[in-house]
């Protein structure tokens, strides 16, 4: 697979913030939607999405308003700590491109808890 190097507004995540297809949502403000993956992996498998139209992590932290990093940022917090996951523990990833595994190309954190985890990456 290959990626492109602008934003391609169809897919998936630029469809749910558009209003096109549905999402489970569990907050959103300004700058960040985050809604339930919709095959989980984990009891808690939350996504967080900036509003703005950045392909991945690099494009993100390259180009994002320092308002939209900081909404995001805290919303990854305030979200960790709603669900309960502060105190056991969670984690959070970030695909980027095709070594990365992106499926969606749109920046997305996973944040990923309610039980052990195991290795960070498989072999
Ligand atoms: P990534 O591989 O990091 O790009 O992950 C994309 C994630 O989006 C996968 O975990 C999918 O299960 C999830 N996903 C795809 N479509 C939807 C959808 N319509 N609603 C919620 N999650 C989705």
């Amino acid at each position: 697979m290959t990626f492109a190097t602008t934003y391609d507004d169809t897919n998936i995540f630029a469809r749910i913030l558009r209003g096109e297809i549905p999402c489970d949502r569990v907050m959103e403000n300004d700058h960040v939607l985050a809604f339930r993956d919709i095959r989980p992996q984990a009891p808690v498998h939350i996504l967080v999405i900036p509003k703005g139209r950045y392909r991945d992590a690099a494009d993100f932290g390259a180009n994002a308003s320092a308002a939209e990093i900081e909404a995001f940022w805290r919303a990854v917090s305030q979200i960790a700590g709603a669900h309960g996951l502060t105190d056991r523990g969670f984690r959070i990833i970030a695909n980027a491109g095709a070594d990365g595994g992106q499926e969606v190309p749109h920046f997305h954190v996973h944040i990923l808890g309610g039980k052990s985890l195991g290795a960070m990456v498989g072999k």
